[in-house]
This record gives structure tokens, C-alpha cells and sequence, in this order.
């Protein structure tokens, strides 16, 4: 197929480069100079910001900005027809057909909530997996890489209160925007198997998971403290209330209304989410938060006997006989629990809402009745009861001994409004919040006193208390956990409903059957109790939390038009675990926990994938690697990539856990403009102001430096409309074009730092672009004479560019592969493009210009880094297969063959990232030897260039060498930063 025709105009002007003088003005070069160079964002190499020009001066920018608008939206029309195509195919599947023999890499982005507006921080979590999708699918590797909507929630709720829109309305309007800039930007999505986490059909299986975990014992009902808006007549969140206890938005006095909640037991599987953080290839601040909320420690359950008050039947209530055995146990440390046994106690405290206080035994009605009163009434209040108790274990039958045992039993409400608890002193207990813990001791040494705490420490909404322990045993060690159930109700309307009837009649709550999925109160058919056909039922109104939703989407995006099943067996089977995760390092505690569960649920109890019977593995001895592993761990897993493959591939075939592989992502943040003095933020135009004045003095403006003037601190803070530093994805894309920005914001910093977007020096970039497309359009005659030749002639390929070539393949692989530092790839690329250049503008008159094979395996390399330009200069060159999308099978290695097999691969490595490798060629008789090329490589130079090291004093505390000397892994002490 001739590729060879054009398609952009401006371009057909440089087909013939004239030699003329470099140029690069001062504005040209980047880094910016003068500035204090950012600590950790990776610098270009010297050789792309040393002011060494292109070997043709470049023709006007705007040209080439034309150029490049053609470019991009040529490659749009062609990917998106390549996905019009797969969307028509027989299977809406394809990727993911059981019969297929290989099992795709299942790459996963945490779905966005559809605000309507795209932020950097999206444009950041979803090119990270899509520069890896392109990747692999070049490689002619199955990919899939979904994308959907965390569609239910408050924001639409709100609108649709402040401005009468219907709340689906405006979440449908917000995903069609949303997904149109997803689209126009480029992102390799699998479109076909989009959810939305409100549909019907998704909902449903939300619905339906929600009543396994009902039938399988893990949904419970209990009372709990909300906070209500009498006048919205809602449920608020404490977030949505000033701090005078009033709601924001209506303004109404917020009161604690006791109501009863819906709850999961997450605490029943924490064992397991506990045992399977071993197994996992995250970074270790996630995995060490995760643990601490869990919050294991050992501790010991004593059973207490409860005194009924004197001259109360035991059973006072024959309608409601009591539950459980008249007993209460407390949970102590062992320290405490010696105490206790030694008479050191001097009261108890239960909640208000303990289960035991129902039994009119224990606290008789008026009582209770008294209680709430003062609690409706916002009184702040510790009531005692007349209730006495006494421990199980008094051996002793004296009852004077027994009388001297006797301890009061208090209930204890929340101090104010706003859900601010009456606490006990820490020591004492190890729950101390003791609207959660089944009971709390008090001790005789003046912690009977009790403490208000500030408000803010607690949240009713994501509290619970375990159930009394119906146990009358002595006491047993156990282990107390942090973690608290999941209460997943809420007064909402925009949600999923919860699938429950109630029961007027006699039964209660009861599910409502499947074959009434999905469930919505406005249309539900359902008239009679499915237990007793009792026509006296009402529906549930509560809707769940949405992190329900978003614990399984992942799950459906398999099979997401099954209406039959959650999803197809097979393709669980097949397509699972998730291959690598990437989000926000925000969600380390609350969702990957709960999708942990989830997955472990459905997996185990519900066996969906058929697996059940698979045996249990242990945690592998290899290495473990990710982005955020320290440099030992990842020195280790460089040098032996197989143990590390293994490792990675052991934790896949376990089974045990969804997203063996997490890359969390640090934030975008804006550049902030604040006036020194007062600290207020600086609106756009004074910034603009600033700029220009800053521009005219030296040095130039810097991270957290005090401006020239000394008026105006610049510091990169979350971008937020009342700070001013926000930036669209969409006006950054539109300015400077697809692949410009998504390079740039791959080389400013390694996906799991903070990005500090600034765009003063985007411009280096595109500049950089331009040159290649240049030289890409130059070497056009040459490439038209080779098309016919074999478009793998390495041999044709000069020694020195062979090993350079040899070089980047290691580096663009590794970051690919393994390690994700993006920058180390896209610094190893210009470099290389640098010593393309160089050859270009060397090469004799009227000879070819570059071997084509090298300038082949060049954009071969930038295509997951610059889909667009990639696929422009492939047609260009007229390359034997379109890369990339969808599917053509393209990769450098044959590039680097020659190097290859005539010499011996040796990696450079510093703390852990391969910065390169040694001419394959060249002897090193020893091991001193080895160390000296390593420290001569450019690679090394450039790493301590990015890390602030002074190259010639490098304080390199350890050199090992590996592999009979196929890797030189050097670790460096990096010094603090400034
Ligand atoms: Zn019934």
C-alpha cells in the first residue's frame, strides 16, 4: 500500500533541508536557565537543551503547528475508524474470547466520576496506562483497557437542587462531554465495553451482589447517628456542615437523628485481606496504610455478666424476649485485662445504641425514653443507669465479695450535634471511641472522668459497634481490629437502591427476589411480601454508597452487555487478575480495600470464576518491583528481570488478589501565584503582570522562591478555581497539540511523584517535535528506496549507531516492561534522535542519508510516547505495517539484533533504574574495568545531572557486578534534598 502521499501540506516545503546555521534562541532552551532547577524532575539531556540546532533551520513555527493539526487529526480519523471496525466485529469481545489462545494484559485506570470537566490529574492516570497499551498492542501483545463512569453520587443530586435538572440528565450530558474529550485526545480506549455505574443493567448486578452478601451473612441492620437536615429533609455528610452545626446549603440546625443503617461486614474476611498484602507488588506506603487501617492487635475478650434492675423481670418484654444471653464482654490489652482482674475498674460504659440497652431489664423504658429525649434535644450527656454488673469470672460465692465486684453500667451519648463523643482516656481500653466498641472499662485512678474531644475525629456515617458477644466463657484472647464494618446506606436518591422490602406484616426486611433486578422504588412491580404474600410492605429508600459500585466495575467491563450473569465464567477465568492498576494514591485506603473484598467475596464465597478449587500459594521469595519499590529492591529485580517475571507472574497465578500490580499516581499540581505579605492567591491577570515583569529581570521565577521584587511567592499547590492555577487538559492540548503535551507530562516527572505542571518550558518540546518531523520528512528519498529492501536490514545499520540504538532499546524496554519511569525513556530517546541527527547532517552527498533501519526502529520506539507524530512518520517513510493501532506488530528489536547477537547485552544500573548499556563490543578485562565505562556512560552522567549528584564526585557507595558481568548495578548516596 503506498503510504507515501502527504497529508500535510506545510511539510511538503521541508522535503529538501538546506544546511543552514543552527538555530536556537536563548528562548529555545530547556530548562529554562536561571531558575533554580525543580529537585527530581528529570532534565532533558544536555544535548537537547545545549542550544545545538537542527541541521535545517526550521521553517516558521505556525507551519509546523499547522502541520502538526493535520497530523493529529488524520491519526484521529484513522484510530477512530480502526474502532469503528472493532466495534462491529461478530464478537463484542474480541479481545477477550475464551477460545483465544493467549490471555490479554488487562490494564486498569480508575473511572472517573463525570463532573463534566476533564482534569490534568485524568489526562495524567489515563496516558500513564495508554503510552503501556499502545506498547503492547505494538508488540502484537492482547490488550484490554476499558474505561467507564462512577456515574451515582451527591454533585448530581446538588445540581439538580440549584439548578431543577434532572440528576440523569445532567450525568448523561456530563459522560457524552467527557467522553468526547477522551476520545479527541486519543486515548486507546476499549470503548465497547464502557459501563456507567448508574445504568440499569449495571446497577442490577450491583443490586444482586449486595443480596449474595445479604444471603451469605454479610449484611446486618443496625441503629447508628446520622445528622439530618430538617428542613432538606436529608442526610448530610459531616463535610456539609459549618462549624455552628448548621447545614451549608439550607442553613437549617443539623440534629443527630438515631436511624438505622444497613452494614457490611468487612471485619469477617480481614484475615484474609490482611494474610494477602504480602502478595502484592504495591508500593509500601500504600500496603503500610492499608495495614494500619485495618489495625490488628492482640487483645483479650472478657465476658461480663449484667444484673437486671432490682425488681425488673428478667425478660420485661415478652414481645421482644432479649437475643442473646443478659452479657457484655469488654476487649482489653493484656495489660488492661490484668488490671480488671485486679479490681482496678470502676465502671463500664456501652454506647447508647448497645443492643443490651433494648432489654428494658437493663435500662428500663422511661429511662431510655429520657435518654433520647436528651439526645434529640442536642444536651450533652452521660447517663448513668441503675444497672449493675459483675465479671463472669468471680470464683468466689461470697456475696460480699461479689456486692465488692459490682461496677455501674453506664450509657454514654455523643457530647454535641455534630457527633463529637464523650470519650475515655486512651489507656484504659484499646477502643476508646465508645459509640463503636461493644463496652469500655473505666478505672479507678481518675479516669473515670470523662473527655470531650473535638469535633471533626469522628464521622457517625462510618461508624458501627460489633455485635455483644453472646459468650459467657472466660476470657479469650483475640485480636481487635481498626477496621470498622462498611455502612453502605444511604439517604439518597441518586444511587443504587437498596434491593430490600420491608415487611409490615410479619417478616421484616426481606430481599427482593432476583428476578425483580433491577430495583428502583419508582418502578418497582412488587406487591406482596415474597416470604409471607402479605400485601402491607413498603420499599427501602435508602440507595448504597457509591464506593459499592466502584468496588466491582472493574468485574462487569469483561462482560458488560451479560444480562444473564454478573459476567461470563470464562472470561473471569481468563482475563483476571488485573495485570497492572493505576490511580490515585488516594484511594490506598477505602476503595482498594474494598474492591480487595469484594473481589475476595466473589472469588471465594460465590466462586464466579470456577476457582474455588485452586490452591492456596504462598507468598514468592523473588523480587518484588514497581515504580515506588526503594533502589535495592528494584537493583535486585534489574539485575535478575527473570526472578522478578517470575515473581510477578507467581502473584497472577494465586489468583488471591485483583490488582496484583498497583502504580499509584502522585498529583498534578498548578503553579501558584500568593502575595508575600497578605498570602492572598493572585488572580489571572495579576499573574500575567508578574510574568512579564519577572520575564525582564534575572534570575527568573522559581519553585517556592521569592520573586524579584520580593512581592509574590510561587509556590505548585492542588489546582483549584480559588487558587487560580488550574489549567484544562483541553486548552493545553488545543495550544500545543496531543503529542507535545502528552510527552511533556510523561518526561516532567516519574509517574508516582507529584507533577508540578508548568508550562514555560513545554515550548522545548514541541520544538523537539518539529525537528523530528523534519528529519523525518528528510529522510523520505532514502526511505522510498528502501521499502522495497527487507525493513529489517540491521545489517545495514553502522557500528555506532547499532550500539546506540542497542542502548535505548534497553532503557525504552525496562520502563516499559518494569520499571515505568517514563522520563528515563523519553531522555534515552533524544538522545538517541540526537546521534540520528548527527549521522543525517554527516552523511555524504548524494549517499542515503541514515540507514532506514534505524530510523525505523526510532519511531518504532517513540510511537507509545507520540502515537500521532509516530503514525504520521511511519506513513511517511512508508513502513510495511501501520503501527500500532490496532494491532500492527511492530518492535524495534530487530533493530538491535545485529548488536545483539555480536556482542554481550551489559546494563548500567543506578539505584535500580537501567540508564543504559555498555558497547556490546568492547572489552572489559576486569571488573575495574567495568565500573569505569559505567561511570563514563552518558547515561550515568544524566542520572546524576536528574538527582543533583556532582558527576566527577559522585559518592558511589557500592558497585556490584552481576550476571558474569552483564550488569553493573552502581548505588549511589543521593544527598538531601535542598
Ligand atoms: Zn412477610
Amino acid at each position: 500500500m503506498p503510504l507515501r502521499t502527504l497529508s500535510c501540506g506545510a511539510a511538503r516545503a521541508l522535503l529538501l533541508p538546506s544546511r543552514a546555521a543552527p538555530s536556537a534562541s536563548p528562548s529555545a532552551r530547556w530548562p529554562p536557565s536561571g531558575g533554580r532547577r525543580i529537585r527530581r524532575t528529570p532534565s532533558l539531556p544536555a544535548a537537547f537543551s545545549a542550544g545545538r540546532g537542527p541541521p535545517t533551520a526550521p521553517p516558521a513555527a505556525r507551519d509546523y503547528d499547522q502541520a502538526f493539526r493535520a497530523i493529529e487529526s488524520d491519526w484521529l480519523a484513522a484510530t477512530s475508524t480502526a474502532r469503528r471496525a472493532s466495534s462491529l466485529a461478530p464478537s463484542a469481545a474480541p479481545s477477550l474470547e475464551p477460545s483465544a489462545a493467549a490471555r490479554p494484559r488487562y490494564l486498569l485506570t480508575m473511572f472517573p466520576y463525570p463532573s463534566g470537566q476533564l482534569h490534568m490529574g485524568h489526562l495524567r492516570v489515563y496516558t500513564l496506562p495508554d503510552v503501556l497499551a499502545r506498547y503492547h498492542r505494538q508488540r502484537g501483545r492482547r490488550v484490554f483497557f476499558p474505561i467507564g463512569w462512577d456515574a451515582f453520587g451527591l454533585p448530581a443530586e446538588n445540581a439538580a437542587r440549584q439548578h431543577g435538572v434532572d440528576p440523569e440528565a445532567w450525568t448523561r450530558r456530563n459522560i457524552a462531554e467527557m467522553r468526547e474529550v477522551l476520545q479527541d485526545i486519543g486515548i486507546a480506549f476499549d470503548w465497547d465495553h464502557e459501563v456507567a455505574t448508574c445504568d440499569a443493567d449495571y446497577y442490577r448486578w450491583t443490586q444482586w451482589l449486595f443480596l449474595q452478601l445479604y444471603r451469605h451473612g454479610y449484611v446486618y441492620r443496625k441503629r447508628a447517628l446520622v445528622n439530618w437536615d430538617p428542613v432538606d429533609q436529608t442526610v448530610l455528610a459531616n463535610e456539609q456542615i459549618d462549624t455552628h452545626g448548621r447545614a451549608e446549603r439550607s442553613g437549617a440546625q443539623v440534629e443527630l437523628r438515631p436511624m438505622t443503617q444497613w452494614f457490611v461486614a468487612m471485619r469477617r474476611k480481614v484475615p484474609e485481606l490482611l494474610r494477602d498484602l504480602d502478595l502484592l507488588q504495591w508500593p509500601q506506603n500504600v500496603k503500610t496504610l492499608q495495614r494500619d487501617w485495618i489495625g490488628a492487635h492482640p487483645a483479650v475478650t472478657q465476658p461480663i455478666t449484667v444484673l437486671p434492675v432490682a425488681g425488673t423481670p428478667l425478660s420485661a418484654s415478652p414481645s421482644a424476649p432479649p437475643p442473646e444471653p443478659l452479657g457484655l464482654a469488654v476487649v482489653l490489652t493484656p495489660e488492661a485485662h490484668e488490671r480488671f482482674l485486679a479490681g482496678d475498674a470502676c465502671a463500664v460504659h456501652v454506647a447508647w445504641t448497645h443492643p443490651l440497652l433494648d432489654n428494658t431489664a437493663v435500662m428500663p423504658a422511661a429511662q431510655r425514653e429520657a435518654l433520647e429525649a436528651q439526645l434529640l434535644a442536642g444536651g450533652a450527656a452521660t447517663l448513668g443507669s441503675e444497672d449493675r454488673f459483675r465479671s463472669s469470672d468471680a470464683s468466689d460465692s461470697s456475696a460480699d465479695a461479689a456486692e465488692a465486684r459490682r461496677l455501674p453500667l453506664e450509657a454514654v451519648v455523643p457530647a454535641d450535634r455534630r457527633g463529637a463523643l464523650k470519650r475515655v482516656p486512651v489507656s484504659a481500653v484499646l477502643q476508646t471511641d465508645v459509640l463503636e466498641s461493644p463496652a469500655v472499662v473505666v478505672w479507678r485512678d481518675g479516669s473515670c472522668q470523662r473527655e470531650s474531644e473535638p469535633a471533626g475525629e469522628s464521622d457517625s456515617e462510618d461508624r458501627s459497634m460489633a455485635p455483644p458477644s453472646s459468650a459467657m466463657a472466660p476470657a479469650q484472647p483475640t485480636t481487635l481490629y481498626h477496621l470498622r464494618d462498611w455502612l453502605v446506606s444511604r439517604q439518597r436518591r441518586w444511587g443504587t437502591p437498596i434491593p430490600i422490602i420491608h415487611c409490615e406484616a410479619s417478616c421484616g426486611p426481606v430481599p427482593v427476589p432476583d428476578e425483580h433486578l433491577p430495583f428502583h422504588p419508582a418502578t418497582a412491580t412488587l406487591r406482596h411480601c415474597p416470604q409471607c404474600g402479605s400485601d402491607a410492605i413498603r420499599y427501602e429508600t435508602d440507595t448504597l454508597d457509591t464506593f459499592v459500585d466502584s468496588s466491582w466495575y472493574w468485574l462487569r467491563y469483561l462482560d458488560p452487555r451479560n444480562d444473564r450473569q454478573l459476567a461470563a465464567p470464562e472470561i473471569l477465568a481468563k482475563a483476571l487478575p488485573v495485570d497492572l492498576y493505576v490511580g490515585g494514591v488516594e484511594h490506598a485506603i477505602m476503595h482498594l480495600l474494598y474492591a480487595r473484598f469484594f473481589y475476595k467475596f466473589i472469588m471465594t464465597d460465590l466462586d464466579l470464576a470456577g476457582w474455588r478449587a485452586l490452591p492456596r500459594r504462598d507468598a514468592p521469595a523473588g523480587p518484588v518491583l514497581n515504580a515506588n519499590a526503594d533502589a535495592d529492591a528494584k537493583a535486585k529485580a534489574n539485575a535478575d528481570p527473570a526472578a522478578a517475571a517470575a515473581a510477578r507472574a507467581h502473584v497472577l497465578k494465586t489468583r488471591a488478589e485483583p490488582f496484583p500490580q498497583l502504580l499509584a499516581q502522585g498529583m498534578v499540581l498548578g503553579k501558584t501565584y500568593r502575595a508575600a505579605g497578605s498570602g492572598r492567591y493572585l488572580t489571572r491577570a495579576q499573574q500575567a503582570a508578574y510574568e512579564s515583569r519577572a520575564a525582564a529581570a534575572s534570575p527568573a521565577p522559581s519553585d517556592g522562591a521569592a520573586a524579584p521584587d520580593g512581592a509574590v511567592v510561587v509556590t505548585y499547590e492542588k489546582m483549584s478555581k480559588s487558587k487560580f492555577n488550574g489549567v484544562a487538559p483541553t486548552d493545553t492540548v488545543a495550544r500545543w497539540g496531543r503529542d507535545v503535551t502528552r510527552l511533556y507530562m510523561l518526561v516532567r516527572a516519574p509517574p508516582a511523584d507529584d507533577l508540578k505542571w508548568d508550562e514555560s518550558a513545554i515550548i522545548g518540546m514541541a520544538r523537539w517535535l518539529r525537528r523530528v518531523h523534519h528529519l523525518g520528512h528528510a529522510l523520505v528519498p532514502a526511505m522510498a528506496t528502501a521499502a522495497s529492501a527487507a525493513p529489517a536490514d540491521a545489517a545495514a545499520i553502522p557500528p555506532h549507531l547499532a550500539v546506540a540504538l542497542h542502548e535505548t532499546l534497553v532503557v525504552v524496554e525496562n520502563v516499559l516492561e518494569n520499571d515505568f519511569a517514563f522520563p528515563s525513556a523519553i531522555n534515552a530517546l533524544i538522545i538517541l534522535f540526537g546521534k540520528l541527527e548527527d549521522d543525517a547532517a554527516r552523511a555524504p552527498a548524494g549517499g542515503p542519508p541514515l540507514a532506514p533501519a534505524a530510523w525505523t526502529a526510532f519511531v518504532q520506539m517513540l510511537h507509545p510516547f507520540a502515537p500521532a507524530l509516530a503514525w504520521h512518520l511511519a506513513r511517511t517513510a512508508g513502513l510495511p505495517a501501520p503501527l500500532g493501532w490496532p494491532d500492527g506488530a511492530a518492535w524495534a528489536a530487530h533493530a538491535a539484533q545485529g548488536a545483539r547477537a555480536a556482542g554481550t547485552v551489559r546494563r548500567v544500573i543506578v539505584n535500580g533504574r537501567v540508564v543504559g548499556s555498555l558497547d556490546p563490543h568492547a572489552a572489559y578485562p576486569d571488573d575495574a574495568a567495568l565500573r569505569a565505562a559505567a561511570t563514563a556512560h552518558p547515561g550515568f552522567a544524566q542520572w546524576c545531572r536528574e538527582h543533583g549528584v556532582a558527576l566527577d564526585a559522585a559518592p558511589i557507595t557500592k558497585t556490584i557486578i552481576a550476571g558474569k558481568g552483564t550488569v553493573v548495578s552502581l548505588v549511589v548516596r543521593v544527598p538531601p534534598a535542598a
